[in-house]
């Protein structure tokens, strides 16, 4: 959906979307397990040519543990209010510098927006950093590679082995 400036300088554009797997193209280690579900309202500050972007999403997203491996879905739902500015004009010989440090804030150019992009930064947004299967997931066995949540190995702990053999170098 094309957020049109000509559209949203008559009245806000309410949107309810609704994109199966696939709509949006994510380049990244995760896949979606249902379709994502993103309403709110778009609108044009004409004094300002700001187009404001406020609304929610959900997804269920399918993601591969980084302890054990196994794969696991988790539900992410996120709010979103969003300010998009013109992309500043280009002066000859002077450097554009757009700062990513400002999440709230993005830019757009021409007409419009796509709400598109909006909704898959979001999603990317609001993905955890670490993808735990659950909070206490035991992961691999380091030695025999089994998988601690289904079984445990009797294998020697090299870990805290490693741990003592730190301590007696202190001492
Ligand atoms: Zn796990
Ligand atoms: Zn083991």
């Amino acid at each position: 959906m094309f957020l049109d400036i000509r559209l949203m300088e008559q009245k806000p554009i309410s949107f309810d979307e609704i994109l199966p797997p696939g709509a949006i193209r994510f380049d990244s280690e995760f896949s979606q397990a249902g379709p994502i579900l993103a309403a709110g309202t778009a609108a044009f500050q004409e004094a300002t040519e700001e187009i404001r972007v406020a609304g929610t999403l959900s997804v269920s997203l399918s993601f591969q543990c980084d302890r054990c491996t196994e794969p696991f879905t988790e539900q992410i739902q996120t709010g979103f209010d969003l300010i998009y500015q013109p992309v500043p004009t280009h002066t000859p010989g002077q450097e554009i510098s757009i700062k990513s440090s400002e999440s709230d804030l993005g830019f757009y150019e021409g007409q419009g927006l796509e709400l598109n992009e909006v909704i898959e930064e979001q999603v990317l947004l609001a993905v955890p950093l670490q993808r735990l299967c659950r909070a206490d997931c035991r992961g691999l066995c380091p030695v025999c590679g089994q998988n601690k949540n289904e079984f445990l190995c009797d294998c020697p702990a090299q870990r805290s082995d490693e741990r003592w053999a730190a301590l007696k170098a202190i001492h």
